[in-house]
């Protein structure tokens, strides 16, 4: 669950800005989940950023480009937002296979293969 203290550390944290365009993202920012929820991503802090409507639906049910993850382990570094574990467990992965495997294993609790 993301509480609106949560999502306000969030909007700090991004400077504003949607995670995916860069763009500014105002009030109408939707939560998107770097670990898609249809693949067993958690609907906490740690596994959501800020995101326009667009650039959330666009994203789609893709995981997050190596890019992607390190800039949203650079923005949580010292928050108390976090990095759920399995966002954190697909850095520097960058072959599509190897991440779904990686990101399988450590929602299942299982160390990187
Ligand atoms: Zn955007």
């Amino acid at each position: 669950m993301i509480t609106r203290d949560d999502a306000q550390l969030m909007d700090v944290l991004q400077g504003g800005c949607c995670f995916y365009c860069g763009e500014p993202a105002g009030a109408k920012a939707t939560f998107d989940h770097v670990v898609p929820q249809a693949y067993g991503g958690v609907n906490e802090p740690g596994n959501v950023v800020l995101a326009h409507r667009r650039c959330n639906q666009l994203k789609g049910d893709r995981l997050p480009t190596p890019e992607e993850v390190e800039r949203f382990l650079a923005q949580r570094r010292g928050s108390r937002l976090g990095v759920w574990p399995p966002v954190a467990a697909l850095k520097g992965i960058g072959d599509e296979d190897e991440a779904w495997i990686a990101v399988a294993r450590a929602i299942a609790g299982l160390p990187r293969g």
